[in-house]
């Protein structure tokens, strides 16, 4: 039995065995996409590559066999470098949304298309849950934000963009009218305790965080009330009661609210430092001299922080909102106040403070007429909704719906199982690292469950292998050569011609979201998003 070395591990394998084969059952991760187990390798991604001592060059771990006193290594620079490259390769012309451009244009990254499927569902507790997990305050928001989300809204190209906002206030109106309204569950009691300085947007989102991870909160505030500059809205957009309900609700969680304690001035700095594990620090804009009080270090605008994790200088302080950014916009506010909590709670556990995990995202971008026309051809031909009762009284529940039903549902149905999203994100691979034409959108839509989408097809053959094994009458087949070889239905037939009895299979095995089931990560029933 050939003994082997990878990552300076040993192990005997059987004769016959692939590095692969090794590797895996060592329990190191080499990634693969075109790799599908019990049928020869098709070596056409080359993501599996890795170094073999005494070769020139990497060799593919899914298609070389081991041999007696091989030294493999798995992961030096040229490895992840070569990989890297291999994906940037395939990326460079898929054509495809993993997230969808309104959740791109959102600052706070509110998951829009999930809300919107649960209102369409009828399912108002899971869409609330959705919206709250991203925005602790859309009540507010629903009635003062500008909306970036809506100028990004592929609808808008098609007719109007989708009423984006006004359906997130819906759901937080209904859910805060309902008498019971949404309280998270938390986190066993950590027993640390963060001082926030400040009960603006910033500072009452980063409230509703970390006590979700059972952390205590104090916030401090020279005003009377809870709700910062957002009280000094009067031009009848937002009524104190909606501002109230929703901060009801943070200070119902926990959140311990110390009025008319202006820092540097009716308590010190120290004293807080002294009293509590960590401080953030989301007091608004501030001038230089006003900083001064904080000790931490001002940049032009504002206190200068790491812009991922919102660390000052000073280990355990923080800051967020105006007080880094002068920034008009609330929303913007509450983002950073929920990404601080991120933080904050990276540190409090002593983990590496390293803020919110950066996901990967590839996106098409502008569709052309053509491609539009083919986008959205199932979509509902209805107008943008107007409230019948004007834009102060917001939606009514039919309203709401119909609204909802105008969504195009841009994000990709395999967002959470895309084999090469995740390796994009795990190699850091850019998207746009190869300049030059993409394809244009396309999609089969033609079986009754599944749906084709060429242009995130990186051609790996696993679904063409499958209808052969599978002895489908049509099944699925390369077209074209070189880097242009597509897969497809041969003779110009269907998706529904090609996959009589393997569609199933295929789509579990697609490693992207070419082939996904029509209702796909699109199903609006978990509410765990
Ligand atoms: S197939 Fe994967 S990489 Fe492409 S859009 Fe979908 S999730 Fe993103
Ligand atoms: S159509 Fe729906 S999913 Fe697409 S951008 Fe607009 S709101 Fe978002
Ligand atoms: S459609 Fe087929 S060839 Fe294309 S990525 Fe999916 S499994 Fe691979």
């Amino acid at each position: 039995m050939p003994r082997i070395v990878i990552d300076n591990r040993q192990i005997e394998v059987e004769p016959g065995a692939t590095i692969l084969d090794a590797a895996r059952r060592l329990g190191i991760a080499i990634p693969t996409l075109c790799h599908f187990a019990g049928h020869p390798p098709a070596t056409s991604c080359m993501v599996c590559v890795v170094r073999v001592n005494g070769e020139e060059r990497l060799v593919p771990a899914c298609a070389t066999k081991v041999a007696d006193g091989m030294l493999v290594e798995s992961e030096t620079d040229d490895v992840r470098e070569a990989r890297r490259a291999a994906l940037e390769l395939l990326l460079s012309d898929h054509v495809g949304d993993c997230e969808a451009p309104c959740r791109s244009a959102c600052p706070a990254h509110m998951d829009i298309p999930q809300m919107i499927r649960h209102i369409a569902a009828g399912n108002l507790p899971d869409a609330i849950r959705t919206v709250k997990q991203y925005i602790a305050l859309p009540a507010v928001l629903g009635r003062i934000c500008p909306a970036p989300c809506e100028k990004a809204c592929r609808r808008g190209a098609v007719d109007k963009p989708v009423s984006i906002c006004l359906l997130k206030r819906y759901a937080a109106d209904t859910d805060s009218e309902s008498g019971r309204p949404y309280l998270p569950t938390c986190s066993r009691r950590t027993g640390r305790k963060v001082a926030i300085i400040g009960a603006g947007p910033a500072g009452l989102a980063a409230a509703w965080y970390l006590l979700q991870d059972g952390h205590s909160c104090t916030i401090f505030d020279d005003r009377s009330k809870p709700g910062g500059m957002l009280r000094d809205i009067d031009d009848g957009r937002l009524p104190a009661a909606v501002l109230d309900a929703e901060i009801d609700a943070i200070m119902r969680l926990g959140a311990d609210y110390k009025r008319r304690r202006r820092v540097g001035r009716e308590i010190a700095f120290d004293e807080i430092r002294a009293a509590f594990d960590a401080v953030l620090i989301a007091a608004g804009q501030l001038q230089k001299a006003d900083a001064a009080v904080f000790g931490v270090e001002y940049a032009e605008k504002g206190l200068r922080v790491d812009r991922h994790t919102l660390q000052t200088s000073t280990a355990g302080v923080f800051a967020a909102g105006s007080a880094v950014v002068p920034s008009h916009l609330a929303v913007r506010a509450a983002a950073d106040g929920r990404a601080a909590a991120i933080a904050i709670s990276q540190y409090l556990s002593g983990a590496e403070v390293t803020g919110e995990p950066r996901a990967f995202s590839i996106h098409a971008g502008r569709l052309g007429d053509a491609e539009l026309v083919c986008f959205a051809a199932d979509a509902v031909a209805e107008d943008r909704m107007e409230p019948a009762g004007g834009a102060a009284a917001g939606f009514a529940a039919d309203e709401a719906f119909r609204e909802a039903s105008r969504c195009l549902h841009c994000d990709c149905r395999k967002k959470d199982a895309c084999a090469l999203r995740d390796h994009a994100c795990e190699y850091d691979a850019r998207p746009g690292a190869h300049k030059g034409e993409r394809r244009d959108f396309a999609h089969d839509a033609s079986h009754p469950a599944v749906i084709y989408e060429p242009g995130k097809c990186i051609s790996c053959g696993i679904c063409v292998r499958i209808t052969a094994a599978a002895k489908e009458p049509l099944g699925l087949t390369f077209i074209g050569r070189g880097f242009g070889v597509r897969v497809a239905v041969p003779f110009g037939r269907s998706l529904a011609d090609g996959l009589q009895t393997a569609a199933r299979e295929c789509v579990a095995a697609c490693p992207t979201g070419a082939l996904a089931f029509k209702n796909g990560a699109r199903a609006p029933s978990s509410g765990k998003d």
